[in-house]
């Protein structure tokens, strides 16, 4: 590739099925030039992907940093699903475009709106390099005995079912960044980190590698979400069908898209919840109750998973925003050597933070999440040593 050391801009896209969010990156400071997300993609205006794109490019073009600026390095790209294949960030061929469809079937809401997004950006700037950076790649690192299911391993293998984890991107910025807050090297540090927005995770990264997470297969197993399940005994699901006569994509709805918080209370954003126990709602209350108790059990688990663990870190829209939450969870925690400053915990900031007492053994800290960042970071970093003559290696 041919790019001269003045293309220090990168585009980050997240296509999803009814929506295309876009971010412009400088590389030299991290800053952003623009940023927008054009949704209903697939009703009226904006019929489909193409259209979507078109928008966006429109979008750029108006505030002078269209996509045939030769400042731009390169297009990021989120791939949710990577499979085992792909545990790097990766510069997109046809070939590479093909396997990631062969992917679909893992993440059937998710890939192809992927994929789509990709093509049509492939297609207005088809000299660009345009890099795949996957949801999943930062757990890859797990050891097999936490990424395998306990079940026949022909069957497993033959499916693909085992665990791969997401928001992989999210647990990777947000293990450097609370190093980087602790003035500490990253590969000296256990910490936990719990990704609480809409949909939630927790990983344990021993070091700044992941060596457990909460997500499996798809991002449906582990905490209590927005509007998914989480951990849930598996004949639930073979009782629903059989007693309830439920299909199984009927199943499949209700665990992904009305239960969580929603399906406990009706609502699943975490400011209306904290306003309802206010009230003194009891359906707001234990929803509120599963939601801490899930993440308890998930921190203790982590704790021994790690041995030792020297931070915790709270991110995303609950992790960042709610205190509610975050007392809670760690509320009589101090046996595992975790406490949390009330008064630090209550009060509002906006950049990374900590929240611990002078005391607590295990540092707690507030860190906002910046995905579009660390997709543009390792995006330019690939593209960056496949050309000579500049400095990011
Ligand atoms: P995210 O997916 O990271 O954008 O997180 C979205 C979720 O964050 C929303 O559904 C809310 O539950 C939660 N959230 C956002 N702001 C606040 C806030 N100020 N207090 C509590 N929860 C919040």
């Amino acid at each position: 590739m041919n790019h001269s050391p003045d293309q220090t801009r990168v585009l980050v896209l997240n296509s999803g099925s009814s929506s295309v969010k876009y971010q412009l990156l400088d590389m030299t400071d991290g800053s952003r030039l623009a940023a927008g997300i054009v949704e209903r993609v697939g009703e009226g205006e904006v019929p489909d992907h193409t259209a979507a794109l078109d928008r966006v490019s429109g979008e750029l073009s108006a505030q002078g940093l269209g996509l045939d600026s030769p400042a731009l390095a390169a297009v990021g790209h989120r791939v949710v699903h990577g499979g085992t294949r792909f545990t790097e960030p990766t510069l997109i061929t046809d070939d590479v475009l093909a396997e990631i469809e062969k992917l679909v079937p893992l993440a059937p809401l998710h890939n192809p709106a992927n994929v789509t997004g990709v093509k049509v950006a492939r297609t207005l700037r088809p000299d660009l390099p345009q890099v795949a950076v996957f949801d999943t790649a930062f757990h890859a690192t797990m050891p097999e005995y936490a990424a395998r299911y306990a079940i026949d391993v022909d069957t497993a293998d033959r499916y693909g079912v085992r665990r791969y984890g997401f928001h992989g991107t999210s647990h990777a910025y947000v293990s450097r960044a609370v190093a980087d807050l602790l003035g500490k090297d990253v590969t000296d540090l256990n910490t936990i980190v719990l990704h609480l927005g809409n949909g939630a995770s927790a990983s344990a990264v021993a070091g700044g590698v992941c060596v457990e997470t909460s997500m499996g297969l798809t991002p449906l197993e582990g905490l209590v979400m927005g509007t998914r399940s989480g951990d849930l005994d598996p004949a639930a699901i073979f009782h629903l069908a059989r007693v309830g006569g439920m299909s199984v994509d009927e199943i499949d709805a209700l665990l992904n898209k009305h239960s969580g918080l929603i399906g406990l209370c009706g609502d699943n954003d975490m400011r209306e919840i904290g306003r309802r126990m206010g009230e003194g709602d009891a359906d707001a209350q234990l929803a509120f109750d599963v939601y801490v108790h899930r993440l308890r059990k998930y921190v203790g688990a982590y704790t021994a998973v790690l041995g030792r663990v020297d931070a915790l870190a709270f991110t995303a829209g609950v992790g960042e925003n709610s205190a509610a939450v975050r007392e809670a969870t760690l509320r009589g925690l101090g046996g595992l050597g975790m406490e949390v400053d009330t008064v630090r915990n209550a009060l509002r900031g906006s950049g990374g933070r900590l929240i611990s007492t002078e005391r607590s053994a295990v540092a707690i800290a507030v860190v906002p999440t910046d995905e579009e960042l660390e997709i543009a970071t390792q995006t330019y970093r690939l593209v960056s040593a496949e050309r000579p003559g500049t400095s990011e290696r």
